[in-house]
Order: C-alpha cells, then sequence, then structure tokens
C-alpha cells in the first residue's frame, strides 16, 4: 500500500491544472480553470479545475475528484498505477509492491531491460551487427526506426547474453524464469536467442516484457520469428505493440491505427503514420479496448486482407460494440498486410491508403460479405443475408434498420421480407427434441409452422442426397423463400448440399457431415433424418408431393409477409394481391 502521508503529498504538491492540461486543453475560468470534460460527450466545457482546493469537477455528468483520480480515471490506470506516476512528478520515487509477485516480477522487468539495452549495443557495436545493420537498411529500416523501436541484435554465440546478465549478478533461476535462457541437456546455459534481429516488446507501461527475433542471416533455415513465452510479466493478450509511443500521438491526431503485427506498426511508421499499435497476434480484448480508450475515441482496425483478418476485425467490432462503440476500419487490397503493401508501392501509397480508406466497421462488414454475392443464386443469397443478419444482432436500432434497408436494396427484395426475416433469426431457433420417434420432427416455435412442413423437408433432404438431378429439381428451380429463421438448420444442410454438387455428381454423407458445424443443429438433424427407416428414396410420388407442399407453404409465407407490410404501404397491397392471385390459383 502507498502510505497515505505520499497520497497527501501528491495532491498537496502536485498542480492540477497544469495535470489535466497535459491531457486536454483548459481555460481560464475565474480564479480556476474550466474544459471540455474527456469522461461524457461533452461540447461545452463544463469541467471546472481548482488549484486551490485541489479537485475537478464536471457539472455535467459529475465526475470529479483529486489529481490521483483524475489521472487514475482518464488513463486507465489503477489508484496505485497513477501514485507512482504523479509522485514521479514531486521527485518522490515509490513502488507499486502491492503485488504477492512484485519482487519477482521486478527482478523479470530488469533482465528484460538489460537485455534489451545489451542487444541495442551488440548491434552498434560487433562485426556482425554491421551485417545486421545493412540488412536492416537495405529492408527500409534506418537509424531513426532503428531507435524509435528499440531494435537489437542477439549474437551468434551461444551465451553472450548469459554471461552480460552474470556480470550483472543476475540469478541463474531470474534468468531462465525471464526467457532469455535456457538450461541444455549438459547443465550449460544458452541464450535463447541467437543471430536474431530483436524487436523489444514493451507493455503499456513502456516496460520491455519480452522479444520477438527474426532471422537475418542468409540460409539460416530456423523460424523465421521466435517470440518469449508467456510468463509472470509476458501476456500477449494484454499487450499493445508501440503503446507508449503511440500515446502522444494518438492524443495529438486523435485517433490510432490497430495492426495485427509489429511489422505493420513499423510500415505504417515509414508511411509517416505514427499513432498506431497492433495486437501481438491474439484476439482483440477489452483490456485492448480500454487501453485504446484512453488515448483516443476513434480507432481504426487495420487487420491482414486474407479470410482470417475478416475474422479477426468482425469479432474485433463485437467487443467495441459491448460498449456501444464503432470502431473504424480499412482493408488492404490484394490481400496484403501493409508491410506487404508498403514493399510493394511505397511508403505515400500506404499513407495515403490508410487515411483515405476508412469507413465504419460495419460498412467494411457489409461491403466484403457483398462481395461473394451472386444475385440469381439462392444459395448465395441466402449467405449473404446470413452474413448480414449476423453481425448486426450486435448492434443498436439504426444500425439495423440502416443496413436491413441497404441488404432489400442490394438484393432487390422488398424492406418488410427482409426485417421480418431478420426478427425472425432473431428469436430462438426451432429445439429438436430429443428421443421422439422420428415420423415427423416435433417442434416447438411460436409460428405453429405445420409438422408436414417439417416431415416435407425430411424427405426433400434424403431425395437431394440421392440424386443432383432432384435436388436441382426441388432446390435450384423453384424460388423458395423460406425464412432463415424457421429452416436454419435445414438450408444449412442444402447449402453444404449444394455446394458439394457444384464440384461432384454424388454426395458422400461423411463429407457431408464434414461440412456442418461439429455439434450444430444441423448435425443432429440430418443424422435424426437419416436414421429414420420410414424414409425412402425411390418414393417418387411422395417426392413431388413435398416438392408442392413446400412450394405452396413458402408462397403463402412469402404472402404473409407481405400482407404485414402491406398494412402501411399502398405499393406492397398491390404486390400482395398480386400474390395472392397466384397463390389462390396454386391451392
Ligand atoms: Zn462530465
Amino acid at each position: 500500500m502507498i502510505p497515505q502521508d505520499i497520497i497527501n503529498q501528491i495532491i498537496e504538491k502536485v498542480n492540477i491544472a497544469e495535470v489535466i492540461a497535459e491531457y486536454i486543453p483548459v481555460l481560464p475560468d475565474g480564479t480556476g480553470f474550466k474544459s471540455v470534460c474527456p469522461f461524457h460527450n461533452d461540447t461545452n466545457p463544463s469541467m471546472k479545475i481548482s488549484p486551490s482546493k485541489k479537485i475537478f469537477k464536471c457539472f455535467s455528468c459529475g465526475a470529479g475528484g483529486n489529481v490521483i483520480q483524475f489521472v487514475s480515471r482518464y488513463e486507465n490506470i489503477s489508484f496505485i498505477d497513477a501514485c507512482v506516476k504523479l509522485a514521479q512528478k514531486i521527485g518522490i520515487s515509490i513502488e507499486n509492491n502491492t503485488d504477492p509477485n512484485y519482487e519477482s516480477k521486478k527482478k523479470l522487468y530488469q533482465i528484460l531491460s538489460e537485455s534489451n539495452e545489451f542487444y541495442k549495443f551488440y548491434l552498434h557495436n560487433s562485426d556482425e551487427g554491421k551485417l545486421a545493420l545493412k540488412y536492416l537498411l537495405d529492408r527500409g529500416i534506418d537509424e531513426e526506426i532503428i531507435e524509435a523501436f528499440d531494435i537489437g541484435l542477439a549474437p551468434s554465440e551461444k551465451d553472450y547474453l548469459y554471461q552480460a546478465l552474470n556480470a550483472k549478478e543476475f540469478g541463474v533461476i531470474d534468468q531462465i524464469e525471464s526467457g532469455m535462457i535456457r538450461k541444455e541437456k549438459n547443465d550449460s546455459y544458452i541464450d535463447t536467442f541467437r543471430s536474431r534481429i530483436m524487436f523489444p516488446i514493451k507493455d503499456l507501461n513502456n516496460r520491455v516484457v519480452g522479444f520477438s527475433g527474426r532471422v537475418y542471416l542468409p540460409g539460416d533455415k530456423s523460424p523465421k520469428y521466435i517470440n518469449s513465452n508467456e510468463n509472470l510479466i509476458f501476456h500477449k493478450s494484454e499487450l499493445l505493440y508501440n503503446y507508449s509511443n503511440a500515446n502522444e500521438h494518438a492524443r495529438r491526431e486523435n485517433y490510432v491505427f490497430v495492426f495485427e503485427g509489429f511489422m505493420d506498426v513499423i510500415a505504417a511508421y515509414k508511411a509517416g503514420i505514427k499513432a498506431s499499435v497492433a495486437t501481438m497476434g491474439t484476439a482483440f480484448t477489452k483490456q485492448h479496448l480500454k487501453a485504446l480508450n484512453a488515448l483516443t475515441n476513434k480507432v481504426i482496425l487495420c487487420f491482414d486482407g486474407d479470410q482470417a483478418g475478416i475474422n479477426a476485425t468482425s469479432k474485433a467490432a463485437a467487443v467495441f460494440s459491448s460498449e456501444n462503440k464503432i470502431p473504424y476500419a480499412v482493408q488492404i487490397p490484394e490481400g496484403l498486410d501493409p508491410d506487404e503493401y508498403l514493399k510493394k508501392y511505397g511508403a505515400d501509397k500506404l499513407n495515403k491508403f490508410l487515411l483515405e480508406n476508412q469507413v465504419n466497421v460495419y460498412e467494411y462488414i457489409y461491403n466484403i460479405a457483398k462481395a461473394d454475392l451472386i444475385l440469381d443464386d439462392v444459395v448465395s443469397v441466402q449467405r449473404f443475408k446470413e452474413k448480414v443478419f449476423n453481425f448486426l444482432k450486435n448492434t443498436n436500432n439504426t444500425i439495423k434498420e440502416f443496413y436491413l434497408n441497404k441488404l432489400s436494396v442490394d438484393l432487390g427484395l422488398d424492406p418488410t421480407m427482409i426485417v421480418s426475416d431478420f426478427g425472425l433469426s432473431l428469436t430462438e431457433k426451432p429445439k429438436v427434441i430429443e428421443n421422439v420417434p422420428v415420423k415427423s420432427l416435433t417442434v416447438s416455435n411460436k409460428k405453429k409452422i405445420p409438422t408436414k412442413i417439417y416431415r416435407a423437408l425430411d424427405i426433400l433432404v434424403i431425395h437431394s442426397i440421392s440424386s443432383k438431378e432432384k435436388f436441382k429439381l426441388f432446390f435450384c428451380d423453384h424460388n423458395y423463400k423460406l425464412s432463415i429463421a424457421d429452416f436454419s438448420e435445414y438450408l444449412d444442410i442444402f447449402t453444404r448440399i449444394a455446394e458439394i454438387y457444384s464440384t461432384k455428381e454424388k454426395i458422400d454423407i461423411n463429407e457431408l457431415k464434414n461440412g456442418l458445424l461439429e455439434e450444430s443443429p444441423a448435425i443432429s438433424l440430418l443424422e435424426k433424418i437419416l436414421n429414420n427407416k420410414m424414409n425412402d428414396v425411390n418414393n417418387e410420388l411422395e417426392f413431388k408431393q413435398c416438392v408442392e407442399t413446400i412450394d405452396n407453404y413458402s408462397l403463402k409465407e412469402y404472402a404473409r409477409a407481405k400482407l404485414l407490410g402491406a398494412l402501411e404501404d399502398d405499393d406492397l397491397v398491390n404486390d400482395y394481391f398480386a400474390i395472392l392471385k397466384s397463390w389462390i390459383t396454386i391451392q
């Protein structure tokens, strides 16, 4: 714990107005100062700062307190960390030793910091270093970047770092725990990183906690990168590479880029974008968001342009959405990452691209989903709708309405249909009740879908698996409008069947099962259908009747959705009657 006496000294001696002015603009106001409050969405200077009373107070949102509370809240750090930071300003050195692992961690921080100094020295003061510097320079990493990112070199000799750490009297157990040194079988000790360019990885408080080492010698066949292992101080999921360096730039520019890898951060730096960080190859977490929130409200995600990068962006968007925030996203073209883009097109192009191609993350996800859309292919339309519905689930009503509208325009479908489908997709999926002798699947659903519909779909699944011709006849030649929410398991199965038939003439049951998600409702449904002895693939009459049943049902449901929307829209009423007529003729 920090003694109360020190806390009092900090509050007493630190000028609260000066400290706040380091973070946000402050204006004179009577005997004190005022400022736009950073803790709520403020446009007027609602926050008063009183250097004489040593407090701040927002008269709009109620935020207030002393200077330690301000720093802790603004930087999203603990009260104790804020004390440690502020104590430095008045020349008091205090250490946060409330952590039970404090002593062990302290040793590790020292070893990592010492190793970093050693590597930097070695890069600039050895023959190997000359080679490495040339290698770096050839790749556009000049002295300025080497210094900004604290880049160093691990010697090829097996234990130079070990010797250096011994000279500083670090215990061998701590050295091993730090991950920098390893014990060999013959009880000797070797450096973990050898003949590698060393990129230190720092935590949010600018302490070195680990390294990424890259090979640089021609013909070196070992893995391109080696990273430190997780330990007491190295937790990848909590780190943002370059956070401390990006801090002041992000506050000034009022944006921060988030990349996937540290080489992307260096590429962005070369392109003149210094407000950038990278997740260390892990998923974006709430902790990351918290740290970025302390810098700026505008976060721009720029993950790799491949499928993994797109998925990572969607997942990150969900983290933001849980805090009611919307990030921006940039998609680098041609599936490249920023570093590759820089190599191909140069720094100016990368700068321009990153700054001019930001869209909100929903637009990004929508556009990517749409890129695969084939309008006259029902499977493709289905997939597109599912993807859009999926990301909309976690968003607010404005965003939902905006993108449902957009979806209806892009698909050329009636908005009420889309809204109705989406509404249904939010309700619980129908549950297959276990252990019912499968004459037809019993389903609980508030729309009360007749059991004969499920029965018909069961039979159509069996026929579809048995013959490509029949599947085409049933699934492709009819313009079904089955709602995703009511029939998602069936649509999963049919979509998979369509995929297999697009390249093959016959369905292999195992391939079909493997294509469905493990333990998904679609899998259990498929198994029940396959196990039902009453299903007969040779009963052609039954097949035709089932096709008709589904035809009629889907048209009827479509008409129903139209009718629901038609109450508010004259055009739709006309539409509705047209549909209704065709429905009556069929019946
Ligand atoms: Zn406020």
